[in-house]
């Protein structure tokens, strides 16, 4: 997949013109372009009266390796970075000792799920202050719990 950053647009264009701007830029026919996504569209606000919508696209072509090899000097036309989420770990089948996350926040909350994710059984841990006067009392929740 190919990435297109600062694709430049007006604010009120037609939704056609999207994979006009494409073609256009990669010097292609309508047929060699398979499909495309949006990544992300920013806002160039600099000039009140020509607002324009600046996309960053991810676009499928026949003719891939061609295009990149064409354009290998643009930096605004690259290869689509692999951002999928890699799991650090993978928990072991016979686990026998669980990670402990201390806190139920929301990073408490998060580093508990990746945890599961991966396949650990894990313990959350929080203290919890109700009331001024109470001292802090601890929860153990989750898989521990059992
Ligand atoms: C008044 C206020 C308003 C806010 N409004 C917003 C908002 O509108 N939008 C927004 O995005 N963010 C807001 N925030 C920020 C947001 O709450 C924090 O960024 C977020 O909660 C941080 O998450 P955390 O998991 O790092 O920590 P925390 O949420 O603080 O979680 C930490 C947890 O660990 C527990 N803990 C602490 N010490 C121990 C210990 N020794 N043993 C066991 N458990 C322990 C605590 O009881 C707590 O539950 C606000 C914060 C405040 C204070």
């Amino acid at each position: 997949m190919i990435r297109l950053t600062e694709i430049k647009l007006p604010l009120d264009h037609e939704e056609g013109e999207i994979s006009q701007a494409i073609l256009k830029k990669l010097g292609i026919s309508e047929d060699q372009l398979i499909s495309f996504n949006m990544f992300k569209r920013g806002y160039d606000a600099r000039k009140k009266t020509r607002i324009l919508l600046i996309y960053t696209l991810d676009v499928v072509v026949e003719n891939e390796a061609e295009l990149l090899e064409k354009f290998t000097d643009d930096p605004h036309v690259k290869v689509t970075p692999d951002m999928e989420y890699k799991f650090v770990a993978k928990a072991p089948a016979n686990q026998t000792e669980r990670p402990v996350v201390i806190g139920f926040g929301p990073c408490g909350l998060f580093a508990g799920l990746v945890l599961a994710q991966m396949g650990f059984k894990q313990l959350l841990w929080n203290v919890v202050k109700k009331f001024a006067n109470v001292p802090k009392i601890p929860l153990v929740s989750g898989a521990s719990a059992r």
